[in-house]
């Protein structure tokens, strides 16, 4: 029987807490896969997919799903959230989605998935948050950095990203210096059934790679020394890249959106004091933004084979915690930033020393640009006279 919708119960039971996690790395599971669907208590796996497919072909995808639901779910033990901050309830006026309104007013373009032109209300919006951020960068007197767009293959080797985030690789390439290749390239190239039509072996190989976050540019830079002062507060922003596939939807995830970080590296005291005191700071400015969120303990969004493991870990040392916002419109939140710790795995894989030649540790707080905007959007609305004043004033 020919088959475009499939529908089938999980092999192992999928955990509430886990639903969405799954569900989200389903769009990788086949190039067919339009969308996945998993229904709230786990139950039951939909899948929609591009064309209509064999019965064969079928249960090929289906036994890719199943492997996906046990390597990720099977003996999953429930983590315990912790909450350290929850304004979820703060009064807020607005309960629609912006994104129409945005899309309407030629404030948002999308210029391919996920890739997207932002107008001068969101422009502006964004550059009175980062001014806040800059705020908490002057707090702690942190030194500017500029970091580049690509990243360094070599590097995202060293530290081991390939193995737990290689679903979300952007790679940079370009074509083979062969007179040849490139002016066959010239000759032919043509954009045709939804990406270029040019051989795969027209392109270099990879040695680097769009930098899907911005404090890793820091620790390649101080690889393979001491550092100096044993401490250092640095802040920097940058555009990152996240393929997210087919979850790519709206601001809310963008394959190419913009982080700024306020970054430390030192002693394990200095990295998770300062990642406490910028939470107190932030939390008086987003009451002064009049932000519905909560803080909570969270995990990165690692691929299928490491997801058990490195979450287990990341959990039982509480090395994130994410900000997220309150999205009325459809009842859920959304992470607008985070706070994290990474122990000394910077330190001993890029051979960074304190001066008594132990690794160095390091942490950072992260802000996703687009979604803070977007995400006071959801709240507020586009009456200006209901945006808390310091926005308002800000904006005018
Ligand atoms: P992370 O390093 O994963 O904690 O990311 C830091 C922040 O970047 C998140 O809290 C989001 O606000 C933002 N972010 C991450 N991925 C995306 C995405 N695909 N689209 C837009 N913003 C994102
Ligand atoms: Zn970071």
């Amino acid at each position: 029987m020919a088959e475009k919708k499939l529908s089938f119960a999980p092999a192992i039971d999928i955990p509430e807490h886990l639903v969405g996690q799954v569900q989200a790395k389903l769009a990788y599971v086949d190039e067919l896969v339009a969308s996945a669907h998993i229904t709230k208590d786990g139950s039951q796996v939909e899948i929609t997919l591009r064309k209509t497919v064999d019965a064969l072909r079928a249960a090929e995808i289906e036994a890719k799903v199943q492997r996906v639901v046990e390597e990720m779910a099977a003996d999953a033990i429930q983590p315990k959230v912790e909450v350290l901050e929850d304004y979820l309830d703060r009064p807020v006026p607005n309960k629609t989605d912006p994104m129409e309104e945005l899309i309407a007013r030629g404030e948002v373009s999308q210029e391919e998935t996920g890739i997207y032109t932002l107008g001068p209300l969101l422009t502006r919006l964004i550059d009175y948050f980062e001014r806040r951020f800059l705020d908490l960068a002057g707090y702690f007197d942190a030194e500017p950095y500029r970091f580049p767009t690509l990243i360094s293959a070599r590097f995202l080797d060293r530290v081991d990203y390939f193995s737990a985030f290689p679903h979300s690789l952007t790679f940079a390439t370009h074509l083979r210096e062969d007179l040849d290749v490139i002016n066959q390239f010239a000759e032919n190239a043509a954009y045709e059934d939804g990406g270029l039509n040019a051989p795969g072996d027209s392109f270099s190989r990879i040695q680097a790679l769009l930098s899907p976050a911005v404090c890793y540019h820091l620790y390649f830079s101080l690889a393979d020394h001491p550092l100096p002062d044993g401490k250092l507060v640095a802040t920097a922003v940058g555009n990152c890249f996240r393929y997210e596939s087919t979850n790519l939807t709206s601001l809310e995830r963008m394959w190419d959106f913009t982080m700024r970080e306020v970054i430390f590296v030192g002693s394990k005291d200095f990295v998770l004091e300062n990642r406490e005191k910028s939470r107190a700071f932030m939390q008086d400015v987003f009451k002064e933004i009049g932000l519905a969120y909560r803080v909570e303990t969270a995990n990165d969004p690692f691929f299928v084979g490491e997801f058990r493991k490195q979450v287990a870990f990341q959990t039982a040392f509480q090395l994130k915690y994410e900000i997220r916002a309150s999205l009325p419109f459809k009842d859920s939140s959304l992470a607008i930033g985070s706070y994290n710790y990474h122990q000394d795995f910077f330190g001993r894989h890029l051979d960074i020393t304190m001066p008594d030649g132990s690794p160095i540790h390091t942490g950072c707080t992260a802000f996703g640009l687009e979604r803070v905007a977007f995400a006071f959007l959801s709240q507020y609305g586009f009456e200006l006279e209901n945006w808390p004043e310091p926005v308002r004033e800000a904006i005018k």
